[in-house]
């Protein structure tokens, strides 16, 4: 069991869909001020690990702790309350209500108006692209744009840990690096990252700490440079 107050801390975390088995005693930590990355394949249990983390899907077992706290299986509305926000795989965004009405949403379970309005002020000052379109439905911006409002909409919930799946799927390459760019600055904010991405040369690029999730496994972890020299990560992810 962990003590300290680690942000994320996940042991020995298995989960299934009826009887077969989509993550396996995983362990992996975040530690402050870190970004860490999970690096895999389609279908490595990316998606099924974050949504095991935020109570999505129930561990058949192993464990979560959320600063220090044991936390598994609890809803997500209740890790809200406790500082964990995600962005799910594929946005999830409310498209026919306004940008401001999606951002209002991430806010919901907050009544210190005070600190709500400087983080909308906080949030649009790290997505100047926004800023003029608040009554612009959201289902009509474009993919990088709404993958932005997606993150923004997380941030509103003003959380010290923010888990992020696949933020730069099916992005062009400029709007990828964007994104990029948008998280190193979302954790020099003080937010810890978790990471999921397919894209192991971006993920790597921005994270200091790796892991690489195969067949629902972690199968190597290391400081996210090391990672990236790796000549079997370099083979199995880089094209290199
Ligand atoms: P992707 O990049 O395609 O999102 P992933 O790494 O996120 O992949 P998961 O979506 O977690 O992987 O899937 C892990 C395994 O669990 C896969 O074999 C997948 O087919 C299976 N799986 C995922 N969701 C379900 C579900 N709702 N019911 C049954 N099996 C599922």
């Amino acid at each position: 069991m962990t003590t300290d107050a680690t942000p994320l801390s996940v042991s020995k975390l298995s989960a299934s869909y009826g009887v077969v088995p989509a993550i396996v005693n995983v362990d992996l930590a975040v530690r402050e001020g870190q970004v860490v990355t999970i690096v895999g394949a389609n279908g490595a249990g990316k998606s099924t690990l974050i949504k095991t983390i935020c109570g999505l899907v129930r561990p058949t077992s192993g464990k979560v702790h959320l600063f220090g706290e044991d936390v598994t299986g609890l809803p997500p509305d209740r890790l809200v309350a406790k500082g964990l926000s995600v962005v799910p795989e594929g946005r999830r965004l409310f498209g026919e209500m306004t940008l401001l009405e999606n951002l209002e949403l991430g806010a919901f379970a907050r009544s210190d108006s005070v600190a709500v309005k400087r983080d909308f002020d906080r949030v649009l000052e790290l997505f100047p692209e926004l800023r003029d379109r608040l009554s612009t439905p959201a289902g009509t911006f474009s993919g990088g744009q709404q993958q932005m409002i997606a993150v923004a909409r997380a941030l509103m919930s003003a959380p010290r840990i923010l888990l992020l799946d696949e933020p730069t799927i099916g992005l062009a390459p400029a709007v990828v690096d964007r994104i990029a760019d948008l998280i190193r600055q979302i954790s020099e904010t003080g937010v810890n990252i978790l990471l999921v991405e397919q894209n192991a040369e971006t993920a790597l690029a921005i994270a200091d700490h790796a892991y690489i999730l195969e067949g629902g496994s972690i199968v190597a972890e290391d400081a996210a440079a090391e990672m990236a020299k790796s000549p079997e990560v370099q083979r199995a992810y880089l094209g290199i």
